[in-house]
């Protein structure tokens, strides 16, 4: 078959890949110039270099992406830094490390071992996962995070320390509007599956030279074409005046209720547009520090204290990522930035410069920052809230396939997600 993707974020490069191992012939829409669509390369003028357009990290229990990195032939290792599960506050209050036990042992062992909690609130912690695994990480309909923690007896330090730090950065909605049944499958993916599935990878390479630019080596790729016009035809559907046999629509959700609208209604279509029309979006920041020299802290990652709610959460020191490298860069992660936006910039960079200062400083003193540059993603995720309606991959029209983090994947808006509904469309 003739197929056309139309998007090359992740979805749609997993999407075209999977088209072409089965023998179809595949042509690539982009309307950016970039592949990788919110997990790309971009260069960024202030720091004079490449980098992502936001820092990323995948887990151990994105299997699916990582089967398909291999099925590509690209080696794990010298793309991602594969670490055991190690939740460690920069200032020291709080540490959670995975022990290497078989499962669930593995998590148990690692709550008792928390450092920053007191034996009451370990032993609550416990009792919940438990709870989780006894229901098989299924909770009541329509219920936030918070509400559920709250009615698990999860006291204000607990959540304030671990569960809305983890529900910020797994999920990027703030706990209280977070949906609790998505949260469960994400604890039930990492925490509650074997020790590998909460491992943590961060990529060594930039974003787009991960996967997806290998992947679509040999693909015909028209960058720069941002299609306007889907129209079905007798023998399948016209994108731009170009005839395929099908479509695999790979845009987020306001872009792809813009090609869909001008197909023929049905009540189905009608439920279909109003649920792309539904979805609500959340920033995320992403603050890359050039230093004057490499820092090389002990850890890659580290969790910063962000009480006052515009500053950042993660730590990521590049050259701890790489030893020896000699590597300068930085970057600091602020999920849920909505507060962020609204401040001036110059004022916010100064003030998350501050707190990583003031937080690591019993680590290793942070050099002086060179050069710097705030990337604000405005529509980097969708809100992950309850009762949220997410179209499954099939649509009322029998040539046109949907896909990407937004569709009904059972995950929040990751790239585990995305993979998955891109390898489902082509498969349908
Ligand atoms: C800053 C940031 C940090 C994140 N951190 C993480 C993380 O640590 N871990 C994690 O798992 N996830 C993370 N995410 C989420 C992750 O990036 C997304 O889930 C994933 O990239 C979504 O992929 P997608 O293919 O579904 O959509 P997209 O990446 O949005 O791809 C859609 C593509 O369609 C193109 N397009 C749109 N309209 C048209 C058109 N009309 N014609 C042609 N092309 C079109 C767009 O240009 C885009 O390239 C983060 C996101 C951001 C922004």
């Amino acid at each position: 078959m003739k197929v056309a993707v139309i998007g090359a974020g992740w979805a749609g490069c997993a999407a075209a890949w999977r088209l072409k191992t089965q023998g179809h012939q595949v042509s690539v829409f982009e309307a950016s110039r970039h592949i990788g669509g919110r997990a790309r390369r971009i260069h960024s003028p202030n720091l004079g270099r490449d980098t992502d357009n936001g820092q990323h990290i995948m887990l151990g229990a994105y299997s699916v992406t990582l089967g398909l990195m291999g099925e590509i032939g690209l080696s794990e290792s010298s793309r991602l830094l594969r670490q055991d599960l190690d939740v460690m506050a920069a200032d020291g209050r709080f540490r959670l490390r995975n022990r290497s036990l078989p499962a669930p042992l593995h998590l148990l062992a690692g709550l008792l071992g928390a450092q920053g909690l007191s034996w009451s609130q370990k032993y609550k912690m416990a009792r919940f996962c438990r709870w989780l695994m006894k229901q098989q990480w299924r909770t009541p309909a329509g219920l936030t995070v918070l509400q559920l923690l709250e009615q698990h007896q999860q006291d204000s330090h607990l959540i304030r320390l671990f569960w809305q730090p983890l529900c910020v950065a797994a999920m990027n909605t703030p706990i209280e509007q977070a949906c609790a049944q998505l949260f469960a499958h994400v604890l039930r993916d990492s925490l509650g599956g074997l020790p590998q599935a909460s491992q943590t990878l961060i990529p060594l390479t930039d974003l787009s030279q991960l996967w997806c630019e290998p992947a679509l080596r040999d693909i015909q790729l028209q960058l720069g074409h941002r299609v306007q016009r889907l129209e079905l035809t007798e023998s399948g559907v016209q994108i731009d005046g170009l005839q395929f046999d099908a479509a695999i629509v790979a845009c987020p959700p306001v872009q792809a209720a813009r090609l869909l609208q001008s197909l023929p209604s049905t009540p189905a279509s009608e439920q279909l547009l109003a649920d792309l029309e539904a979805f609500t979006y959340i920033p995320i920041a992403t603050l890359y520090l050039e230093l004057e020299q490499a820092w090389n802290l002990p850890h890659a990652m580290l969790m910063l204290d962000d009480t006052n709610g515009s500053g950042g959460q993660w730590l990521f020191d590049h050259s701890a990522l790489k030893p020896g490298s000699g590597e300068t860069l930085v970057g600091v992660v602020i999920s849920d930035a909505v507060r962020l936006q609204a401040l001036d910039r110059e004022h916010a960079i100064a003030a998350i410069i501050e707190q990583v200062r003031t937080q690591t400083q019993h680590l290793k003193a942070m050099p002086a920052v060179r050069a710097s540059e705030l990337i604000i993603e405005k529509r980097a995720t969708f809100a992950a809230i309850p009762g949220l309606r997410r179209p499954a991959v099939t649509t009322p029209w029998s040539t046109i396939r949907i896909a990407g983090d937004w569709t009904d994947t059972g995950y929040p808006g990751v790239l585990e997600g995305a993979v998955r509904s891109g390898l489902k469309a082509a498969h349908l």
